[in-house]
Order: C-alpha cells, then structure tokens, then sequence
C-alpha cells in the first residue's frame, strides 16, 4: 500500500504494546489538537478558527485539558468572544421569552422538555457542542478508515493478532465501524481475531487485577508483584478507554 499520511501512525499504534492502539491513536490525535487550539501556533488568533470555535464551544472534558494545557491569555482570547456571542444570543431569547405553561395539579412531575421552553433549547445546543470532540471524531474515523485499509497486508495483520487486544469502548468502535469498512476478504480473518484478541486480553488484564488485590494479603508479604503495579490504570483503560495515570499535558 502506499505509504499515506495516516499508515505511519496507525503501524505505530499496533507496534506500541500499548493496550489499546486506538487509545493510543485517540491520545495522540487528542494531544495534536490541544496544541493547536491553544499552543504556540496561535490559531486563535486567525479569524476563522475564532468563528469556528464561537460557534463550538467546547465540553467540560476540553477545558480542564486546555487549561491544564496552560497559557492563560490564549484561553482568555478564546473565550472572550465565545461569551459575547452567548450573552447576544441571551439577550434575543430573554426578550422573546414567556412564562412556561403552568404546573399541571395532577399527574405525574416531569421534567421540561425542550420543545416546550425556548429558553431551554437554546441552552440545551449551545452546550452540546465542543470544537476538539469533533477534531477528535473526524481523526479516528480517518484511523479506523485506514486500519480496515491496511488489513490487505498481511505483515499489518500479524501485528494486529500481535497486539493487546482493545479497551471496550473502541471494541465497540472498531465492530461499528467494521459494518462499512471490513472487506469481505477478511470477514472470516476479522471476527475471530479480534473476539480472541478480547477474550484473552481482558482474561490477562484481570489475572493482574487479582494478582493486584492478592498482594494486600498479609500471606503476600514479600511476594513479587508481577506484572501487577499498574493493574488499576490498565483496567480503567481497558474499561473505558482511558489514561488515568496520565500527568496532564502541558505547553512545552
Ligand atoms: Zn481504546
Ligand atoms: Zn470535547
């Protein structure tokens, strides 16, 4: 195959050891784009990115990683404006706005919907929403992409039976995706790698979990730890596809 912007990466993931080469493509992609929302290239300050990004906004799980990330002023810029569009819209829903219908006197509490409330829909979208989750999206469906692509080597399909196997949610991913990109061809190859790939790697990652909770066994004193030291950070990941153990990432 030729060599193509995202093989490189994607060969790198299966050969990291990491136990979940999506992860590990998720961080990378992740990472990439923090800095280039918020590091030294400053792409807040070019007018298109800023429109995109008032329009966007970004979830709870974006701002702690770019505030972490650093750089106090770029994340001020950011949100300076992003906040003058919110307080515009604010001001338009307030002056349309009218008292919700009144609280029936029987039958059951419920919450509002946002049909019912204006007010509500428009908070509801304007929340939704995160310029970097979608960065984060477009990224792996691309890596998907070329992991299905690559699956024609066979040195690329040895490296997949070689790997750890994968965290539940890109399992879940990777069976999803399967459905529009898995050719044929390696229907009767796909499936049983990668249940067998799942099978006996979350069976690993739990026999370092016991062995784990063992050594707070009295009996356990001076036992080796084995492989077990980062059993919790290992089956956090591989539960949900997570780095808990990850200091945050910083500028520089
Ligand atoms: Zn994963
Ligand atoms: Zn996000």
């Amino acid at each position: 195959m030729k060599e193509h912007i995202d093989t490189i990466p994607v060969n790198e993931a299966f050969e990291s050891g990491d136990e979940c080469p999506f992860c590990y493509l998720e961080r990378m992609a992740d990472q990439r784009a923090i800095r280039y929302v918020i590091g030294p290239g400053a792409s807040y300050m070019e007018p298109d990115i800023r429109e995109i990004t008032n329009r966007e906004g970004f979830c709870g799980a974006h701002y702690k990683k770019m505030y972490d990330f650093g750089n106090a002023l770029g994340n001020a810029l950011i949100m300076q404006t992003y906040l003058d569009g919110v307080l515009e819209e604010l001001n338009k829903e307030a002056e349309s706005f009218t008292l919700p219908d009144k609280r029936p006197l029987f039958g059951a509490k419920k919450a509002a919907q946002a049909e019912d409330i204006p007010m509500l829909q428009w908070a509801k979208n304007r929340g939704s929403t995160c310029y970097l989750c979608q960065k984060l999206e477009f990224n792996m469906h691309r890596y998907f992409h070329t992991f299905f692509v690559l699956l024609k080597e066979p040195e690329f399909r040895a490296k997949v039976e070689g790997c750890k196997g994968f965290c539940m949610r890109h399992f879940t991913q990777l069976l999803e995706n399967a459905k529009g990109e898995l050719s044929n061809a390696h229907r009767e190859w796909f499936y049983p790698t990668v249940i067998r790939l799942m099978k006996e790697n979350l069976g690993r990652v739990k026999e370092d979990l016991d062995w784990f909770v063992g050594m707070f066994d009295y009996r356990s004193a001076g036992r080796d730890w084995k492989n077990s030291r980062d059993a919790v950070s290992r089956t956090m990941q591989k539960l949900q596809g997570l780095y808990p153990a990850d200091p945050p990432y910083k500028e520089k």
